[in-house]
């Protein structure tokens, strides 16, 4: 009998995350959506999966914090006895700024949001996947972004430091478990039409900005979802520590 696919989608109450939980759920996998505060948000997605046959559970987690984290997968174990699946999303980034400006305060923020959630995630999934556990192997994805390239001056360099450290995370740890069954890839997402760009402070930076990308448009969270699905699943069974660019050229 084949075993079902279960997967964990950090921060996947809204954008980019709502949208692979679906494609997840369309494609046979039991799905963990996991949310820090907008539980209306979250419940909505775990609906529209459940009404078409789906199989989700919705849970609150901080996954900045470690307590959070261990109960999010030990909920996991109870409810679905596996896992096949680790897409670390949940990201946040803050106000527009110059780096003359960010206090201490703000960069530790942005990274144990954004770096100390994807180890703390990434150490979970491991011990539920690796042989060294007597585990059946599995597949972690990081969301990362073209911030990591670029650096983004005068905007975030503390958001695209913060990434920067997650493409370092991808190759360490794909390298340390490629023998052990689990393979660590990353998606490059650009410009993608979320919500994150209000919190940056400018709702309307993808229209500022697409005259510079080669394809002259935003992507949109639906777009990032399908290459994730990719890296997460068997076609693409001799890929680790491979990056996808999802950015329009840019
Ligand atoms: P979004 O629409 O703002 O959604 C962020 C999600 O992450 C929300 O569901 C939020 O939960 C959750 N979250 C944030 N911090 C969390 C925490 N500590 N614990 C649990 N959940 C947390 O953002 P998005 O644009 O989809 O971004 C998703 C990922 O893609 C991020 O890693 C981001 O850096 C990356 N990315 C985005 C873009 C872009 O242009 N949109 C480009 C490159 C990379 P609540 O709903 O409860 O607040």
């Amino acid at each position: 009998m084949k075993t079902e696919k279960v997967a964990i989608i950090t921060g996947s109450g809204r954008g980019i995350g709502a949208a692979t939980a679906k494609l997840f759920a369309e494609n046979a996998y039991a799905v963990c959506i996991n949310y820090k505060s907008n539980a209306e948000a979250a419940n909505e997605i775990a609906t529209s999966i459940t009404n078409q046959g789906g199989r989700c559970i919705s849970v609150q987690a901080d996954v900045s914090l470690e307590k959070d984290v261990i109960n999010l997968f030990q909920l996991v174990d109870s409810e679905f006895g596996h896992l096949s699946t680790l897409v670390n999303n949940a990201g946040i980034l803050k106000e527009q700024s110059r780096l003359d400006e960010m206090s201490a305060d703000r960069i530790n923020s942005v990274l144990i949001n954004n770096v100390t959630s994807y180890f703390l995630c990434s150490r979970e999934a491991v011990k539920r996947m690796s042989s060294n556990y007597g585990r059946a192997g599995g597949t972690i994805v990081n969301v990362s972004s073209g911030a990591s390239r670029r650096g983004s001056p005068n905007e975030y360099i503390d958001y695209a430091s913060s990434k920067g450290a997650i493409d370092t995370l991808t190759t360490g740890l794909s390298l340390e478990v490629a023998d052990e069954g689990i393979r660590v890839n990353c998606v490059r997402p650009g410009l993608i039409h979320t919500g994150i760009h209000v919190d940056g402070g400018e709702p309307n930076r993808i229209d500022r900005l697409k005259s510079k990308i080669p394809m002259q448009r935003g992507g949109q969270p639906e777009e990032v979802a399908e290459a994730i699905l990719w890296l997460a699943s068997d076609k693409s069974s001799y890929v680790t520590g491979s990056f996808i660019d999802l950015s329009g050229g840019l």
